[in-house]
């Protein structure tokens, strides 16, 4: 597999840090081969109410700016549209004619308004959890999305893997329209530099939607600090 990182954030996203040429020139020097700069789209009406709408007009001048500079370099021009299932006419008038590639699918709240990427004051209970797991089903099977990201990111506050067992059939049935439909698994690296310390999902989900017949496999460090950028990657000695 060639060095990529198809999930970053920079200076677009109301949430990161990261300059947009420092991560290309980070990126050469670390000698990844292609990266995708995948700012959020939140398009929930409380997301909207707090950020407003990000202009994509001015996003793609700013990735041919980036592309224009660094030219030894693939740099895509993606998106995370969160929670896309709920919002999918919004998300498609807006989106239309802006060729993003790669459309990152990700659940960021619970039928109960929780959001599940932030610290959480507890862990969630079984109900809530099933909720997550059917959110990713819905967004699955409802939207055309490249890579499905994160998928179970509620973990990454949590300081040990609690025990799904009873989700398993959701999650695989969630993984065979995945593969049905070409849609990528990111294994998600942003855990890596909180409580949890593991990919997501984690290396078991991963054989299991291998032996399901899944093929594509895509990295994500989710950084929203240059400093989580790369070097996850050494760390963990994931090539
Ligand atoms: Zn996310
Ligand atoms: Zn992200």
């Amino acid at each position: 597999m060639i060095k990529h990182d198809f999930h970053i954030h920079t200076e677009f996203s109301y949430d990161s840090r990261i300059k947009g040429k420092e991560l290309l020139q980070r990126a050469i020097e670390l000698g990844y081969q292609e990266i995708a700069i995948t700012e959020h789209l939140d398009l929930l009406p409380q997301e909207v109410k707090l950020y407003g709408l990000p202009s994509l007009r001015k996003y793609n001048a700013y990735i041919d700016a980036l592309r224009l500079e660094f030219q030894e370099i693939t740099l895509h021009k993606g998106i995370e549209l969160g929670d896309y299932h709920h919002v999918k006419e919004y998300a498609d008038t807006i989106i239309q004619g802006y060729d993003l590639y790669p459309i990152l699918g990700s659940v960021h709240f619970l039928s109960d308004q929780i959001n599940v990427a932030i610290p959480m004051p507890c862990e969630l209970n079984p109900a809530q959890v099933r909720d997550y797991y059917e959110q990713n089903l819905e967004l699955v099977s409802t939207c055309n999305i490249d890579v499905l990201a994160h998928l179970g990111v509620f973990k990454r506050y949590y300081n040990t893997p609690p025990d799904e067992r009873e989700h398993e059939s959701l999650i695989r049935e969630i993984f065979r329209v995945m593969i049905q439909k070409g849609i990528a698994l990111e294994i998600n690296f942003s855990s890596l530099y909180k409580p949890y310390q593991r990919c997501l999902p984690e290396p078991y989900y991963l054989e299991l939607f291998q032996k399901m017949g899944g093929t594509k496999i895509v990295y994500g460090s989710d950084a929203h600090r240059i400093e989580n950028f790369g070097i996850t990657l050494q760390k963990w000695h994931i090539q």
